[in-house]
């Protein structure tokens, strides 16, 4: 199973926001959302950077509270790791446990085409692991 598979079971909807937003309005989307990350993106659509909770709560530790009103491009991870619809549960893990984090952009052609969570890889790998078993049993009592 792919990215693709991934994304047909959740949609390719993406909330993202602006460079030149707040802290807040970060802090208001992730919580409306239910989401742990937001894609900041430029004018034209391209990824320029990812904010995740963990980046607000490491925010206010070093700031204070009045960070949130500071502009996400300060506090923002501009070199995103990102991933495409051909690639496997496996390599997802694979770059979530290296980079340490647990979203992943999908970028196809270019554009940004999706997102990915760890609970949407942790779900996927729940499924890879029945159908397995399944196919296990199958041959079993066949044999
Ligand atoms: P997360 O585990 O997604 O809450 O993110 C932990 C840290 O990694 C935060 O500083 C994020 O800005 C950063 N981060 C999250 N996703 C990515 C990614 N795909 N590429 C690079 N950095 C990321």
């Amino acid at each position: 199973m792919n990215v693709a598979t991934i994304l047909a079971g959740k949609g390719r909807d993406v909330t993202t926001i602006s460079s030149t937003a707040d802290l807040l309005d970060v802090a208001r989307s992730l919580s409306a959302q239910k989401i742990g990350a937001i894609i900041v993106t430029d004018d034209g659509g391209a990824v320029s950077g990812i904010i995740s909770e963990r980046d607000i709560v490491n925010a206010i530790a070093k700031n204070g509270a009045e960070v949130l009103l500071r502009p996400v491009s300060n506090h923002m991870t501009q070199n995103v790791i990102t991933c495409h619809d051909e690639e496997t549960t496996s390599d997802l893990m694979g770059k979530m446990t290296q980079g340490r984090f647990r979203h992943l952009p999908v970028v196809n052609d270019g554009k940004l085409d999706g997102i990915i969570s760890i609970g949407d890889v942790v779900k996927m790998r729940i499924a890879e692991a029945q159908l397995e078993a399944d196919a296990m049993r199958e041959y079993i009592a066949s044999g």
